[in-house]
């Protein structure tokens, strides 16, 4: 069956929310959240739709300040037993927001779960060493790195300090992830989609189902059967979200 452990599912309309509850292909997606709007839809989408699980997080962004941070954690803390993840956090060179800001709140957001014992799903564009040399100080954390398109040298650190890999839907096409998959161990490997972003087929919005996409272009390079592969992505889900 399907994971997806990267999408956005409270920026999908909600027909789609029921669509994925009842799609039997789909076992579970992980909804993440960029601010505290998105995290207040996600929660009510994931209570709806037990399917979909929440995902709770700051995304680096210009309106970010430390009172809204605090409104955040306090509705975490309210909320705490809903969330599976912390995501969608980490730094990103393009945004606005001031650099040093943005490493106080993510470092903050990654002690946080570390307390509550709950796995980080973390974007680091253009930020990949940024990203791993303060991950390097969370050993006992459980990370996901969305996405990633740093550079081998830092797959291979990623690698080291135990990460794992989601994989994108743009792996169809993409050298990049292609060869990650033939780089980062098995049992490090997850799916994503990053809905409604990153789509195999330019003319539609990303959803959790077109991972079966990614299934069939993953067995291809690893060479085992389909159901195979889902399988092997579900226990490594498992290993880090249960
Ligand atoms: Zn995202």
């Amino acid at each position: 069956m399907i994971i997806d452990v990267h999408a956005h599912i409270d920026l999908l309309p909600e027909k789609k929310a029921k669509e994925i509850q009842e799609d039997k292909k789909i076992k579970i997606v992980v909804s993440n959240s960029v601010n505290l709007g998105s995290c207040k839809k996600n929660l009510e989408i994931s209570k709806k739709y037990p399917k979909i699980k929440f995902a709770a997080g700051l995304y680096p962004e210009e309106s970010l300040t430390l009172d809204k941070y605090k409104e955040f954690e306090e509705f975490l803390l309210k909320n705490k037993k809903e969330i599976v993840a912390i995501g969608e956090i980490g730094l990103d060179k393009t945004e606005k927001l001031d650099f040093e800001f943005q490493k106080e709140i993510f470092v903050k957001q990654l002690d946080f779960a570390r307390n509550l014992n709950l796995p980080v799903i973390i974007h680091t564009r253009k930020t990949e060493k940024e990203v791993l040399e303060i991950l390097e100080k969370f050993p006992e954390l459980k990370i996901v790195l969305h996405c990633f398109s740093g550079n081998f040298k830092f797959v291979k650190e990623g690698i080291e300090l135990g990460c794992y890999f989601s994989i994108p839907t743009n792996v169809v096409k993409s050298e990049h992830f292609q060869k990650m998959l033939t780089v980062v161990p098995k049992e490090k490997i997850l799916t994503e989609t990053d809905s409604p972003y990153l789509s195999p087929f330019p003319e539609k919005k990303n959803e959790p189902a077109f991972i079966t996409e990614s299934i069939k272009k993953i067995s291809e390079i690893w060479k085992t059967p389909k159901e195979e592969t889902e399988k092997l992505i579900e226990k490594n889900f498992e290993r880090i979200f249960l």
